[in-house]
């Protein structure tokens, strides 16, 4: 059988197939015999429910001290709760059904009831409630983690992935993955590339099908996915895959070559990472720095707030390993897509316009300041520099600022050292950020374009979801120009303005952003020796006027 769907990152897989159904969480409603017993296994998955958030409540006190631990305190308190209580044990014995699914009700009217409550407050305690809930089910159900696990490297199916999800994979046992959602600018494609894995989304109809263990070819390159192929298939595919590994390999003369265009300007060629193991490929590939570090990924990847000295321990690594090469790291973009279980934030409307990136910093101080002491902290170790996202107006720069300045003075009072040359720069993802770009860069040492959400934002078309793919397209000159006047902006103002989106990994627009004017270009590991080779054979000068020709008027 042959699937087709959009390529995300190339490459050539070969392996058995692991499906990962979200159905899998779905409850099984039965009939039971005995209400007594349904009843007594209730109570008991509830008091082991109520165990493992002591122990989590425990751990949470030194992890992230008292006040955040609070909400595990609260989670078992409401475990207590005797009308949540009634209400599944009721459930149980008036409809003789199963725990799972007396749990799963009663979550469901808990939760409706909490929603249609003014107070955001009670509303927030919905997610509490579904929060419990899952950690009874998931008890009476045997299951431990929802985590995808697999002890043998394999091809991942499945409907779609979260971030979270995706970043819980083993790099070592997946080989590529396949999936029916997804759109090839949402973070689970671009983790794809980052890890440089073989994906294929927008696969229809995956999931109608039991593919597991079954034999698999992923064909990165043209979005193609062969199941169960023939030998002639698997022949003509071990070929592709070892001609792709050439090509590979024939880019590596590019190690250690400058990256400068064919009349001599200099690029930056930087790269984009998740996560302290990309390092090796940054390296690998002959990365200049590091251009993007998305440090969320730190807090996606773990079950609880990474703490100030976790933190400072992964960015003291990347930097150590960079030498002198300049790492930016920006600061945590949390929310819209990149939910945080632990962290229980308030459930939103319109998640993607609401509190994330700098706008939760602001919110949680604390969480913020924690980041910065981190990097600060780790800032004396190679040649640091921050940036920070989803920026819309010049006062959110001036409070940032502000309180950089409250954290150094507090490692001062504590004789902590930092580096007094940490650069700052902001993302412009915002039609706001690019249109004041002028303002923001006499405030800042550097600009740094992420498209992805700039073409989002200003295309007025959400970049995770794949029924509007087409409308949410860098290529559109609404976003080009954009490019254009924050690369004119920052250069007026004598800082270099680069591309971190995904933009910056497409070879055909290579020539574009040079035209452009962007300084550097920041993309996954795995691109970046292509990416050199199209730079030093593009010729700005012989093509500029023609590229801002057609993007300008
Ligand atoms: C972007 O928006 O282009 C960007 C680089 O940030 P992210 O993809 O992580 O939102
Ligand atoms: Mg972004």
């Amino acid at each position: 059988m042959t699937l087709r769907g959009r390529t995300v990152c190339d490459g050539v897989a070969i392996g058995k197939a692991m499906v990962y159904r979200r159905e899998d969480n779905i409850i099984k409603r039965y009939h039971i015999d005995s209400i007594e017993a349904e009843i007594e296994r209730f109570d008991a998955a509830r008091a082991r429910a109520i165990g493992e958030l002591e122990a989590l409540y425990s751990r949470a006190v030194t992890d992230v001290g008292e006040e955040s631990a609070e909400i595990f305190g609260i989670h078992s308190q409401m475990l207590d709760d005797p009308d949540y209580i009634e209400s599944v044990k009721d459930i149980i014995a008036n409809e003789m059904i199963n725990a799972e699914t007396a749990v799963g009700h009663t979550c469901d009217s808990f939760m409706q009831m909490f929603d249609s409550m003014e107070s955001a407050y009670m509303r927030g305690r919905g997610a509490d409630i579904k929060d419990i809930s899952e950690r009874i089910i998931k008890i009476l159900e045997g299951r431990d983690s929802r985590a995808i696990r697999t002890d043998e490297p394999a091809i991942i199916f499945a409907d779609d992935l979260t971030p979270s999800e995706t970043v819980q994979l083993d790099r070592k046992m997946t080989l590529a993955f396949v999936t029916e959602g997804g759109t090839s600018n949402s973070h689970t494609a671009i983790l794809a590339r980052m890890m440089n894995i073989p994906a294929v989304i927008g696969v229809q109809g995956i999931c109608a099908y039991s593919f597991d263990g079954r034999d698999v070819i992923v064909d990165g390159a043209d979005g193609t996915v062969y199941i169960d192929p023939d030998a002639e298939t698997l022949k003509k595919m071990r070929k592709k895959q070892h001609e792709y590994e050439m090509r590979r390999e024939n880019l590596s003369h590019l190690i250690g070559k400058e990256t400068i265009t064919a009349d001599g300007k200099k690029i930056e060629l930087h790269a984009n990472i998740g996560n302290i193991f990309d390092v090796d490929s940054v390296i690998a590939n002959d990365a200049e720095g590091i251009g993007l570090f998305r440090s969320e990924f730190l807090y996606l990847e773990s079950n609880s707030f990474p703490d100030e000295d976790e933190q400072f321990n992964v960015y003291r690594e990347v930097l150590e390993r960079m030498g002198k090469k300049r790492v930016v790291i920006r600061t945590f973009d949390i929310g819209a897509d990149k939910r945080v279980g632990y962290l229980h934030m308030d459930n939103e409307k319109n998640p993607a316009m609401g509190i994330r990136a700098i706008r939760v910093c602001f919110e949680h101080k604390d969480w913020f300041k924690t980041q910065l002491r981190a990097l600060y902290r780790a800032s004396v170790y190679g040649r640091l520099a921050l940036m920070f996202p989803l920026i819309t107006s010049e006062w959110e720069i001036d409070e940032i600022l502000e309180i950089i300045d409250a954290v150094k003075a507090e490692l001062d009072s504590e004789g902590i050292k930092y580096s007094d040359n940490v650069e700052l720069g902001c993302m412009i993802e915002t039609p706001a950020a690019a249109i004041i770009s002028d303002d923001l860069a006499k405030k800042l040492s550097f600009l740094s374009i992420g498209t992805n959400d700039l073409a989002q934002y200003s295309l007025a078309a959400d970049r995770g979801n794949p029924r509007i793919g087409r409308y949410c397209d860098y290529r559109h000159k609404a976003v080009l120009r954009l490019i254009y006047t924050v690369v004119e902006n920052a250069h007026k103002n004598g800082i270099p303005a680069g591309v971190c989106g995904e933009i910056a990994a497409d070879l055909d627009l290579t020539r574009t952003l040079l035209a452009l004017g962007a300084d550097s270009l920041s993309a996954s590991p795995g691109i970046l020796l292509a990416l050199r080779d199209k730079i030093r054979k593009t010729d700005i000068g012989a093509v500029r006027d023609e590229i801002l020709k057609e993007i300008l008027t």
